[in-house]
């Protein structure tokens, strides 16, 4: 057994309660054996165990449990600096993708590149964000666009699985864009990837998410419902990228569909809004993307009033989130989304855990789930979002093992 003792405040970030219920203990310490946690609670009552306990100090500092990235495009080569600088002299996200630009030029740039490549850029990402607190990452495809640069892109994340300590959750995106070489033939491009590239993920068990980009730009409702039907005949759970730049009726195909999650939903309205709470769907907010792009955030107040669980993610792209700083995502969505760093934090623990259906094994800090966690250079959650550093994580353990 391990203990960390002369924890200054424990936020044990359980699922019960509402948004901002945090389940926070003070002067507390928490015990695991092997991976996971065995106990948790005020040091007072520590049972006294074992003397070869391995005794950590806290020195008093804030523990939350390991931070949860439920939404990143982590494997892509090359960078969209230029259209960055064209965005802020106003063209707009949509002028640049129907221009040639956008995801279709990093679809280019990633089927060229090697899969050794993809596979170290990742792994240098990764490492960056485990030492931010980070220890569960999603992980989509979604710019190779055909069947052998989807499954390629999923293998990148098989290797990352077996050689990071950050645990990974993949999710099939092929349902992106539609890629160049079926332009005009966008019903083909959909059945390929219901008859073709689904049955072969399933039968690699290459991912557990099926994801479709429903947008003006990408894909309609139809098509989507089209593509997570075939996803769910195939055993692949439901995800969508939802309403961000209009309302496309995401909000409701998600909840219609039974999806884990649905993610941005900027412009969604509330009809949808309502559906998600009656589905018990998860509202994946991305407020790096509203700044990146210039627009308005999504709307977490009316979320959560509603009754829907809000997590937050970083949405790493190289277009409209070139950042993995999931603590920048966490201060933008106190700021911009209003919401309180205590909901914040629930935001990217259990919220996000449920989003990728992780729930059960993490997100949380109680007895029988892994001792994934982080401690903070902070005295509370107030105190870590407010004042904000590049890292105030001085350490990260998954599965009870310091790897920062
Ligand atoms: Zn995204």
């Amino acid at each position: 057994v391990a203990v960390l003792h002369n924890i200054g405040l424990l936020a044990c970030c359980r699922a019960e309660g509402g948004q901002g219920d945090i389940h926070a203990i003070p002067d507390a310490a928490i015990a695991w054996r092997g991976t996971d946690v065995v106990w948790v609670g005020p040091s007072s009552e520590l049972p006294r165990d074992d003397r070869d306990d391995e005794r950590i100090d806290a020195e008093g500092r804030l523990v939350v449990p390991g931070l949860i990235d439920c939404h990143t495009h982590l494997a892509f080569a090359g960078w969209r600096a230029d259209e960055f600088e064209e965005r802020i002299r106003g063209r707009s996200y949509l002028e640049i993708a129907t221009a040639g630009g956008g995801i279709v030029r990093t679809v280019a740039a990633t089927r060229a590149a090697a899969t050794e490549a993809l596979v170290a850029r990742c792994a240098g990402w990764l490492s960056e964000m485990m030492r931010l607190g980070v220890t569960t990452v999603e992980a989509k495809s979604g710019y190779g666009l055909d069947v052998e640069n989807e499954l390629r892109l999923l293998d990148v994340y098989e290797t990352l699985r077996q050689t990071q300590s950050v645990r990974i959750v993949s999710t099939l995106l092929a349902a992106h864009v539609i890629p160049a070489e079926y332009a005009g033939r966008r019903a083909e491009y959909v059945r390929m990837i219901c008859d073709d590239l689904i049955p072969r993920v399933a039968a690699r068990r290459a991912a557990r998410f099926c994801d479709v980009f429903v947008e003006a730009s990408a894909f309609t409702a139809d098509e989507a419902r089209t593509i997570l039907h075939a996803a769910r005949m195939h055993g692949l759970g439901a995800k969508l990228h939802a309403d961000q730049f209009t309302d496309g009726g995401g909000a409701a195909l998600a909840a219609e569909a039974g999806a884990v999650s649905a993610d941005h939903l900027e412009c969604a309205s509330a009809d949808g809004i309502s559906r998600l709470a009656r589905a018990g769907t998860v509202a994946v907010t991305l407020p790096i993307a509203a700044v990146y792009t210039g627009r308005p955030a999504a709307p977490a107040r009316t979320l959560i009033e509603a009754g829907v669980p809000v997590a937050v993610a970083t949405d790493f792209n190289p277009g409209t989130a070139p950042t993995f700083h999931l603590p920048l995502a966490m201060l933008l969505a106190s700021t911009l989304q209003r919401m309180t760093p205590a909901e914040v934090l629930k935001a990217v623990t259990i919220h996000a855990a449920q989003a990728i259906g992780e729930a059960s094994a993490t997100g949380s800090l109680e007895p029988g789930k892994r001792a994934d966690f982080a401690i903070i250079d902070a005295p509370d959650v107030n105190h870590w979002i407010y004042h904000f550093t590049p890292n105030a994580c001085v350490s990260t353990y998954i599965g009870g093992r310091r790897v920062h």
